[in-house]
């Protein structure tokens, strides 16, 4: 596996996790940071003891403008991108009768806007290519909705409605789009879930068992080597929610 790889939010938790592990399996990794500075260049520089260089990209991908910056390096210096990991995105919880406009907004932008826009600016040169797979992260909220998350649940589920419809549009140009719907991951995202609650997800999962950003890892590499699976909401969850 030797790809050219964009993962969007990879200075933290799942999109870290899998920036490493793709990155020391060869793959050249184009790993894009909003905020956290200081974890991205942890991680460059953990594999950099490994002999392994990645690029390290800092845009905000709710915004068009960053997004073409982030594709025009990668393109600038790879001459084409093999897959993209629409990973970023953020959590709220809050009654439905609490969440703001300004609250909606955010949401919308950091994981539905974004992860169009990316897809929209890289789409155009795995055209070209007549090559390329998109993988986007949604949620098992997607698919089940959340309570008091419904601002999050509609923005991934709104992903995976792009994920099939963009399927059907570029299937013909040997494009791959799929979802990968997590389940409870133990990330920073969950980080005010108290033992309690995770006690009752536990207790509501057939594998009794937190996920892990590397359980997501793996259903990633998978994807990225497949060559039949398109327009799919694949969902490691551990059970939690069974279709
Ligand atoms: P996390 O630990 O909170 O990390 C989120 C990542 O997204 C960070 O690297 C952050 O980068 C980045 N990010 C957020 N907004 C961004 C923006 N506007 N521009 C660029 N980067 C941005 O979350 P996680 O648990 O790894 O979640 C990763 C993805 O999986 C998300 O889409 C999430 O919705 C989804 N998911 C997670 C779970 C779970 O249980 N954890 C379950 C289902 C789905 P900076 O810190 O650098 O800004």
């Amino acid at each position: 596996m030797k790809k050219v790889i964009i993962i969007t939010g990879a200075s933290r938790g799942i999109g870290r996790n899998m920036a490493y592990n793709l990155a020391l399996e060869g793959n050249k990794i184009i790993a894009n940071y909003n905020k956290s500075e200081k974890e991205i260049l942890d991680l460059k520089n953990k594999l950099k003891e490994k002999n392994i260089e990645i690029d390290i990209f800092k845009a905000d991908v709710s915004k068009k403008e960053e997004v073409d910056s982030l594709v025009d390096f990668a393109i600038e210096k790879y001459n084409k991108i093999d897959v993209l990991i629409n990973n970023a995105g953020i959590a709220e919880q809050k009654l439905f009768t609490d969440i703001t406009e300004e609250d909606f907004d955010k949401m919308m932008k950091n994981n539905l806007y974004s992860a169009f826009f990316v897809a929209q600016a890289v789409a155009k040169h795995m055209i070209r290519e007549h090559s390329g797979a998109i993988i986007n992260i949604s949620s098992i909220y997607g698919l089940t909705g959340g309570s008091c998350e419904v601002h999050y649940s509609m923005a991934k589920a709104g992903i995976d409605g792009m994920t099939k419809a963009l399927a059907k549009e570029l299937g013909p140009s040997n494009i791959r789009v799929n979802s990968v719907a997590p389940g409870a991951i133990d990330t920073e995202m969950n980080k005010d879930l108290t033992e309690e609650v995770w006690n009752s997800i536990l207790e509501e999962t057939p594998l009794n068992k937190k996920g892990r950003p590397i359980d997501i890892t793996k259903c990633i590499k998978w994807l990225i080597e497949d060559e039949f699976t398109t327009g799919q909401v694949i969902s490691p969850n551990g059970g939690i929610v069974i279709i």
